[in-house]
């Protein structure tokens, strides 16, 4: 087979201790943590979460410096925690079945340009721009679930600062899915497959970025996400 061009790379993401995981996609989890829901005007028992996706050539990784995105004024950050898949399946029954998936774990930033996503809202329509722009999915390195065994997450908490001030810090265990009931449903609806990750959502505190502010996301003791916004 010859390609017409050359084909695009293959987007991939540090591990901690070496090698590169391989990203085939980028799913991601709306409203499971019940504050973050009430903070954008919702009910958590009256509106469930939700799934969307990204790109897989979305990531970018830490220590990155990032363009301010076009066509926003309004680019929210999202600290996430992030779990990566080493192997896939369909229909998965229990949450035994969905962790052995699991390849590790990372802090992420799920970027928003929220003022797209509340024009989406409003019309109906789908959160594409909002949520699947270029460089939208920052990830810190994985951490192998072999090298940080349970209880990886008993007790850790979920923090994000913008530029040392500390604007998201929240319990993981407020997650109203868990990282396998989050495999177990998306299983449900798609076939997945090694090299997927998935941003498991956001706690309240969320809020917008300007160019030159320093991002931190560490979830447990996973190693910390940092990135900036570049000067403009
Ligand atoms: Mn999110």
């Amino acid at each position: 087979m010859t390609f017409v061009f050359a084909p695009p790379a293959i987007a991939s993401v540090e591990v901690l201790g070496g090698g590169r995981f391989p990203v085939r996609r980028i799913f991601c989890i709306g409203r499971n943590y019940a504050e973050h829901v009430k903070e954008m005007g919702g009910d958590p028992k009256a509106d469930p979460p939700v799934f969307f996706s990204k790109p897989a050539d979305a990531i970018v990784g830490t220590g990155s410096v990032i363009p301010y995105p076009q066509a926003t004024s309004n680019l929210h950050y999202e600290g996430e925690l992030v779990v990566a898949l080493k192997a896939g399946g369909r229909d998965l029954q229990t949450r035994e079945a969905a962790g052995a998936l699991i390849f590790g774990h990372a802090a992420g930033c799920d970027l928003t340009r929220r003022d797209l996503q509340a024009l989406a809202k409003k019309a109906g329509g789908p959160w594409d721009a909002a949520k699947g722009f270029d460089n939208s999915a920052a990830i810190g390195l994985i951490a192998r679930s072999e090298d940080f065994p349970p209880p990886l997450f008993d007790g850790a908490r979920l923090s994000l600062s913008v530029n040392g001030a500390v604007k998201q810090d929240a319990a993981l265990s407020a997650m109203i899915w868990t990282a396998p009931e989050i495999i177990i449903a998306l299983s449900r609806l798609y076939e997945l497959k090694a090299g997927d990750l998935i941003f498991t959502g956001t706690p309240e505190g969320v809020g917008p970025l300007h160019p030159g502010d320093r991002v931190e996301v560490t979830a447990g003791p996973l190693p910390a996400l940092e990135f900036s916004i570049e000067e403009q």
